[in-house]
């Protein structure tokens, strides 16, 4: 025999079980299913948009997670700075964009 408190405990989760997949009738048709669970289907679909359209345009390396934006040319690759083949990934130094900008008015 179950105590009461025990019984009240049981009766709670299953009112809640009920109340979020909407299964009881709350307030009529369908107030239940909007309310509960099915409020969270336009939620799902935003999370499914995101990882759609990151998969669309992530680097087409495998296992990279970055961003591609640099076609490969004579390929149908595209690919991230870092994963293409004449891009310079590393970041120019102080001295070399003097360097740069001093050859550039010599000329
Ligand atoms: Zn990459």
């Amino acid at each position: 025999m179950l105590r009461a408190s025990t019984r009240r405990c049981r009766v709670s989760v299953w009112h809640w079980f009920l109340n979020f997949f909407g299964i009881n009738n709350l307030a009529g048709y369908g107030y239940g299913f909007w309310s509960g669970i099915g409020s969270d289907i336009g939620e799902f679909a935003l999370l499914g948009a995101i990882i759609a359209i990151y998969r669309k345009h992530n680097c087409h390396v495998d296992k990279c997670w970055r961003i591609s934006r640099h076609p490969v040319e004579g390929t149908p690759w595209v690919v991230c700075r870092r994963h293409h083949p004449t891009i310079n990934t590393k970041a120019p130094t102080a001295q070399q964009v003097v360097d740069d900008h001093r050859r550039a008015h010599a000329t």
